[in-house]
C-alpha cells in the first residue's frame, strides 16, 4: 500500500541522544570531495593502512572453503576463547580461564553490553575527556550522568588521580580508562593504573579498561589494571583483533571479565548477533597463536611516522605537538593558530585537502587540538604535512 505522505518516526526519545564518531561523517565529507576530483589525504580515521597478515587471511579463507559458515556459541568459539585467555593473560601477567573471554563482532560491542548490564538512569559513568566518543555516547543513551575526567596535555595526557577521586560519588557505577588513548597517543604507566586502583579503592565500582591499542605501546610496557590485586572481579578488559593485526573490517573484539559477568554477557550476545562469524574466529585463533613479526613490524612503522609527523608539526606556525607513546594518533595543540578546532578541522579539509578530526569530536575538552592518523604511508603523511604547512603560511599570523 502506498501513501500520499510519510507518517512520522515515532522514535523513542533515548535516540535523540545518541551520539556519533565523528570519523565517520568526516569520512563521508572527503569521499564527496574526492567524487568531485580532489585528491584528499585521509587521517581521519582510525584504522592501520596495512593488510591483514596473509597467514590470517589464508586461516580464514580454508575456515570458509571447511564450512564454517554456521552459528557457533554466544560467547566464541572454545578454541578462541582458550587461545585469547593463553595470550591475553600472559601479555599482563595475569592468569585468564576461557570461561572468563567473551568473543564479540569488534571492540565497539564490548562498550555497548557493559553499558546495557550494567548502567541504569541515574547512574554516572567517569569516562575520559578527549575520549573514544562511543563511551560518552553510550552514557547519554542509556540516561545516566556522563562524568569527563579532563585528559591534561600537561600531565602527557595521563589523567590526575586526585581530580578522578573527587569525581567519585556514591552514584558511579563505571569508570572507564583507555591506554594507550584515542586520541591521545597517552599511555598510562603501571604507577598511574595502580594510583587509579587505590583511588577505586574496595568502593563496587565496575573499570572498563579499553586495552584496545594495547600491543602498539611504543616506550615501555602495556600494563593492565586487571593485574592490580583486587580488581580482576570488577575489570571488564576490551582488547581486539581491529588495531593489533589490521583487521577492522572482520569485526572481531572481545572482553576478559569474571565468569558470571561472561555468562550474562553472553546472552546480550545471544539476544543481539547470536554470535560472531565463526570463519573469522577460526581465523582469530591463527592471528593469535601464529606468527606475530608483522604485529612488530607495524609497531616499528608506526613509530617512524609518529617521529616524523611530530618533527613537522613542530615546525608549523600555531602548531605544537607532544611525543605520543602509543597508538597511531597524534593529538597536536592549535590554539596559537587562533583557530577552534572544528573551524580548523574544516578548513584543512576544504582549502588544503586534508581529512583530520577536531579535538572537540573527542569531547569538549578537546578543544584546541586536532587528531591525525599517521595509519597512511609515510610518503602521503610528507605530502598532507606539506600541505598543512603551506595552508598554515597563508592563514596563521
Ligand atoms: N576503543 C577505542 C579506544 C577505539 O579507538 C576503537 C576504535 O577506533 C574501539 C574501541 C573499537 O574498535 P573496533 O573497531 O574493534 O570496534
Amino acid at each position: 500500500m502506498s501513501r500520499a505522505t510519510q507518517s512520522e518516526l515515532r522514535l523513542a526519545g533515548r535516540m535523540a541522544r545518541l551520539g556519533t564518531e565523528t570519523a565517520f561523517e568526516v569520512l563521508v565529507r572527503a569521499r564527496a570531495l574526492e567524487a568531485k576530483g580532489r585528491d584528499i589525504i585521509h587521517l581521519e580515521i582510525g584504522e592501520p593502512d596495512f593488510d591483514t597478515p596473509r597467514n590470517v587471511i589464508e586461516a580464514g579463507v580454508d575456515a570458509l572453503h571447511k564450512g564454517w559458515t554456521h552459528y557457533g556459541p554466544s560467547a566464541g568459539l572454545p578454541a578462541l576463547r582458550e587461545a585469547i585467555a593463553e595470550d591475553a593473560g600472559r601479555r599482563r601477567g595475569v592468569k585468564i580461564d576461557a570461561s572468563e573471554v567473551v568473543v564479540v563482532p569488534g571492540g565497539k560491542p564490548i562498550i555497548f553490553f557493559t553499558m546495557l548490564a550494567f548502567i541504569e538512569e541515574g547512574d554516572e559513568v567517569i569516562y575520559p575527556d578527549p575520549g573514544f566518543p562511543i563511551y560518552e555516547s553510550m552514557v547519554h543513551f542509556l540516561g545516566a550522568r556522563a562524568v569527563p575526567i579532563k585528559l591534561r596535555e600537561s600531565m602527557d595526557f595521563a589523567l590526575d588521580v586526585k581530580e578522578l577521586a573527587s569525581l567519585i560519588t556514591d552514584r558511579t557505577k563505571l569508570i572507564i580508562i583507555n591506554s594507550p588513548h584515542n586520541p591521545t597517543g597517552g599511555v598510562l604507566q603501571e604507577r598511574d593504573i595502580r594510583q587509579i586502583a587505590a583511588a577505586i579503592g574496595e568502593r563496587d565500582i565496575m573499570v572498563l579498561s579499553d586495552e584496545i591499542y594495547s600491543r602498539l605501546v611504543f616506550e615501555g610496557r602495556h600494563f593492565s589494571i586487571m593485574a592490580v590485586e583486587g580488581f580482576r572481579d570488577r575489570t571488564i578488559m576490551l582488547d581486539g583483533f581491529s588495531k593489533t593485526y589490521a583487521m577492522t573490517g572482520w569485526r572481531m573484539g572481545y572482553g576478559i571479565m569474571r565468569p558470571d559477568l561472561a555468562t550474562h554477557m553472553a546472552r546480550l550476545m545471544t539476544n543481539s548477533n547470536s554470535c560472531t562469524a565463526s570463519f573469522t574466529q577460526v581465523a582469530g585463533v591463527e592471528a593469535v597463536r601464529g606468527d606475530q613479526s608483522s604485529v612488530d613490524k607495524m609497531c616499528q612503522e608506526f613509530i617512524r611516522r609518529r617521529d616524523l609527523v611530530v618533527a613537522a608539526l613542530n615546525k608549523i606556525p600555531g602548531f605544537s605537538c607532544r611525543m605520543p607513546h602509543g597508538a597511531f594518533y597524534v593529538f597536536p595543540n592549535i590554539t596559537k593558530t587562533g583557530w577552534t578546532s572544528k573551524k580548523l578541522a574544516d578548513a584543512l579539509l576544504e582549502e588544503a585537502s586534508v581529512a583530520c578530526l577536531a579535538g572537540t569530536a573527542f569531547g569538549s575538552f578537546g578543544e584546541g587540538y586536532l587528531r591525525f592518523s599517521v595509519a597512511n604511508s609515510l610518503e602521503n603523511l610528507q605530502k598532507a604535512l606539506k600541505r598543512v604547512a603551506e595552508w598554515a603560511k597563508k592563514n596563521v599570523a
